[in-house]
């Protein structure tokens, strides 16, 4: 799932900035990151890290 995109936008995920990935709400995550969270289990180590970073995202809509 990639979208491509005008201008580089700065991953929420991993903080790079990428020209292709998604944008959630006002946030953009990097199609390497949404690819690998789509692959991560919900038992891997990795897992709440990312949850954590979406949360993120949340907090800042509803703040
Ligand atoms: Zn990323």
């Amino acid at each position: 799932m990639a979208v491509n995109l005008q201008e580089d936008c700065t991953c929420i995920i991993c903080g790079l900035k990428k020209e292709e990935g998604i944008h959630i709400v006002s946030e953009f995550i990097c199609d390497t990151c949404e690819s690998e969270m789509v692959r991560t289990d919900v038992k891997d180590e990795k897992y709440p890290f990312f949850i954590h970073q979406m949360k993120r995202i949340w907090y800042k809509k509803n703040a």
